[in-house]
């Protein structure tokens, strides 16, 4: 189950974070996924329900950006919302464009920690 697989780096990356803080408790994690990137966010949310028992990251919450698919509109010449994600065309001129921009991201991009101890 890919969706699965994530949830567990998630989990990785932030457990590493937590103990370089003296195992803070992760309170969330923020994620951008692109439309693209092929991960069910629904499925992701359920997995790491799952996953994140008995880990520093039990009381943990996924906060997810969903990113929109853009393309390189070559008519336009600029970086376009695409049509759907089946038909990457431009959705202002409807030209197909043989590159996307933006939408592909799976990346851990903020961590909310909570310290018991105070540190500087
Ligand atoms: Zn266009």
């Amino acid at each position: 189950m890919h969706e699965l697989s994530i949830a567990m780096s998630i989990i990785d990356i932030a457990s590493e974070e937590s103990r370089d803080r003296a195992d803070a408790n992760v309170i969330a994690v923020h994620l951008k996924i692109g439309r693209m990137s092929g991960v069910v966010i629904e499925a992701l949310l359920s997995a790491f329900e799952i996953a994140r028992e008995e880990t520093l990251l039990a009381n943990a919450e996924l906060k997810i950006q969903d990113v929109p698919v853009k393309v390189r509109c070559p008519k336009c010449e600029c970086d376009q919302l695409a049509d759907s994600i089946q038909c990457l065309c431009c959705s202002v001129c409807g030209t197909l464009s043989p590159e996307i921009t933006q939408g592909c991201e799976l990346e851990v991009v903020a961590m909310e920690l909570e310290t018991s101890k105070l540190t500087q």
